[in-house]
């Protein structure tokens, strides 16, 4: 079994790797190898998911294991156009005035190992 990548390259840019059953129209993020609801395997087919979305729900950590630094803020968005909520850190240099309804992006970062991580920034027009 192949390992599954979170995040993939779209026309040079990075998106979250998701996919899509053809029978159902559901969309899945992380991608599934089976639809939860046909079970078909072979319906599947790639899926670039957004990368902005609506603040579905938040919260800022005050404590946490050692390893990471508090506070943190963490939340669900609901990513435009496929129905997919996505957990991920959100990074505000404002927290408390987060709201939910809030218009997210989604940002990628490459860290020292060469793996992409992402998080989510408020979207400024
Ligand atoms: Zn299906």
């Amino acid at each position: 079994m192949t390992k599954l990548k979170l995040v993939k390259e779209r026309n040079g840019n990075y998106v979250l790797n998701g996919n899509k059953c053809k029978v159902c129209n559901i969309v899945f993020f992380p991608k599934k190898e089976v639809c939860i609801s046909c079970f078909s395997s072979n319906n599947l087919e790639e899926f670039g998911l957004e990368n902005i979305g609506i603040l579905h729900t938040y919260t800022i950590v005050h404590r946490s294991f050692p390893q990471f630094n508090t506070p943190y803020t963490i939340g669900y968005v609901d990513l435009l156009n496929s129905g997919v909520r996505v957990f991920a850190p959100i990074k505000d240099s404002a927290p408390d005035s987060l709201n939910i309804g809030d218009e997210m992006k989604i940002i990628f970062e490459t860290d020292e190992k060469g793996q992409v991580n992402y998080y989510f920034v408020r979207k400024v027009e």
